[in-house]
């Protein structure tokens, strides 16, 4: 990410924005970071997906590629996990950008709210989507 932020003239540490602590690659932002990690903790205990949880050190692509979803559930999936990705990535932008906090509780609020609005959107019915309205 340090490439896109010289070429794009951004001025901003090259440590990761919500723990300080790791380079802000997109593996880390994404996977392995503590609160990216304790946001996929929440959301895939509430789907009864704990065995998903992604280690620390595995790369996102391999890390969804491997899910077992099939068919209906693997859109569901797809379309989850990109909600995800997508959220954290505006969260991210809001710490650099708007200097807000890291902030666990409002990522997850504003996930489930998004994940609902996908959900009455375009899965009414579905209970592969229903996941969104736990916790
Ligand atoms: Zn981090």
């Amino acid at each position: 990410m340090q490439i896109l932020r010289v070429r794009h003239g951004l001025d901003h540490p090259n440590a990761c924005p919500f723990c300080d602590q790791d380079p802000e690659t997109s593996n880390h932002l994404f996977v392995g970071c503590s609160l990216t990690r304790q946001i996929w903790f929440e959301l895939l205990y509430g789907w009864d997906c704990e065995d998903w949880m992604p280690g620390h050190d595995d790369a996102l692509i391999d890390w969804w590629s491997d899910r077992p979803a099939a068919g209906k559930d693997r859109k569901s999936l797809v379309t989850s996990v990109t909600l995800i990705l997508w959220s954290i990535w505006k969260h991210r932008n809001k710490v650099v950008f708007d200097k807000e906090p890291p902030c666990l509780s409002k990522l997850l609020l504003s996930l489930r709210e998004e994940g609902e609005l996908l959900t009455n959107y375009c899965c009414s019915g579905a209970t592969t989507c229903s996941c969104w309205t736990q916790g």
